[in-house]
């Protein structure tokens, strides 16, 4: 394989070839065209759909490029969320420092919107500059009685991944303000991040079971709710790559137990439903699990069926951001007669890879951190026909002349729980079998 770089050699993998563990988990190869953002970047993806909060990024306005549009979540209340504000730093700034500035706009924008709390993140120039933004956030919480948290996030200090404990630990800070009471089986829903409104399908599922919902961070997310978190039985994460870090600072802290979930594909979403009834050993919650998941089935098989019978023998290629998303899309391609090809992801662990391979079948090409150059080959070489990613892989998919599924942070039609596969089937039809691509060979 020529076109990887050498020190990248052990971190791709062949299922059925090689049976060593796939390198993975460590910092990117500079030189590589890695598809991770930076530290800043995960950060706002996780914090921001708190919608009742306010944003401000500091830093050079660049950096606020990252907007609600990189990551529609919807609310149903307020959309604070959606406004993008910057401290706008300066060469002035830079070399006498931005704190002022910082403080005065912050207060500014806290009096004019009246959010519940303030996230103020840290960006590449902050940390070179060396501006106290957990002082100004102190005086802040000081002055407007709400709480103002430093999001310590400058792009440089790692990858997307880190900027997701960032986010973490800022969640944490809210988390055991308020104790409000609530039922005895309640579940708080981490890692879903109300995506074309994905987390009110959950909400309906959870509800049908008798299930209450306490907080959900952080789609239509509220820091009232983040806030009692702490009061909930069970903390279901979704999206692990991003959410585990917090479930584990509840559990050390709180005693909360967390289970790991998926709602993409109709396998891993039952999973999750029973799951939940198996956690609180209740006969009734699980009947109820099971005759919502008999009623979907029975509703969705036929128009599976219509599709598995036109998509049998096309070939796909995931690359995405968390790997356990990747094993969902696996499952969920082969139920409609596609085969996965190539599997990849950013930040996958040494267990995500394992199972990947024992899933693929023979041949999968399995990749860690891959870049432009690597995912362009092995489409070419595996004749995929359909690469499923995000927004930094379309260009490539489209460049090539193959059809593109966006499952990442843009999609504005729901791809999760069992409403989810549907819209997924039709999405992967419509872009496989598109006549566009005849004209691009
Ligand atoms: S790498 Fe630095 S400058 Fe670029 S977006 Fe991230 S924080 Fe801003």
């Amino acid at each position: 394989m020529a076109h990887i770089l050498d020190e990248r050699q052990l971190q791709v993998s062949v299922a059925g070839t090689n049976e060593r563990t796939i390198d993975c988990n460590k910092a990117s190869l500079a030189g590589s065209v890695s598809q991770r953002a930076c530290v800043f970047c995960g950060s706002r993806v996780v914090l921001y759909p708190i919608s009742d909060a306010l944003h401000l990024i500091h830093g050079p306005i660049g950096c606020a490029a990252y907007t609600w549009d990189i990551r529609g979540s919807l609310s149903s209340g307020p959309e604070l969320h959606r406004l993008s504000f910057s401290t706008d730093l300066q060469e002035r700034d830079v070399i006498f420092g931005g704190e002022t500035k910082l403080y005065n706009a912050a207060l500014e924008l806290i009096n004019a919107h009246k959010p519940k709390a303030a996230f103020i993140y840290s960006t590449c120039i902050v940390g070179v500059i060396g501006d106290d933004v957990e002082r100004a956030c102190r005086m802040l919480e000081e002055e407007t009685g709400i709480p103002v948290i430093a999001v310590q996030a400058p792009g440089f200090q790692g990858s997307k991944k880190d900027g997701y404990k960032v986010a973490c630990e800022s969640i944490f800070k809210l988390v055991g303000r308020v104790n409000n009471p609530i039922p005895a089986k309640s579940i708080n829903i981490l890692g879903d991040f109300n995506l074309a409104g994905e987390l009110w399908i959950l909400l309906d599922y959870y509800k049908k079971m008798g299930v209450h919902v306490n907080a959900t961070i952080t789609g239509d997310g509220r820091v009232e709710a983040i806030s009692n978190a702490h009061n909930a039985a069970l903390n279901v994460v979704q999206c692990s790559g991003s959410m585990n870090y917090l479930a584990k600072l509840m559990k050390d802290e709180y005693n909360i137990p967390s289970m790991r979930v998926s709602y993409f594909g109709i396998e891993d979403m039952s999973d999750a439903l029973y799951d939940v009834a198996r956690f609180f050993k209740d006969d009734d919650m699980m009947d109820k699990a099971r005759e919502l998941v008999k009623e979907e089935i029975s509703r969705m098989m036929p128009a599976l069926a219509w599709y598995k019978e036109r998509l049998t023998g096309k070939k796909a290629a995931i690359y995405v951001g968390g790997a356990f998303k990747a094993i969902s899309l696996v499952k969920a391609l082969r139920l409609i007669g596609v085969q996965t090809v190539i599997v990849g992801s950013q930040t996958g662990t040494p267990e995500d890879y394992e199972l990947i391979k024992q899933l693929c079948d023979e041949g999968t090409i399995i990749v860690d951190d891959s870049n432009p150059v690597e995912l362009s080959h092995f489409v070419k070489e595996k004749q995929a026909d359909i690469f499923i990613g995000g927004v930094k892989e379309r260009p490539i998919a489209h460049k090539i002349g193959l059809g593109f599924c966006d499952h990442n942070h843009e999609r504005k039609e729901p791809l999760a729980g069992y409403e989810g596969m549907i819209n997924f089937a039709k999405e992967i039809y419509a872009t496989a079998m598109s006549p566009v691509w005849k004209f691009t060979k």
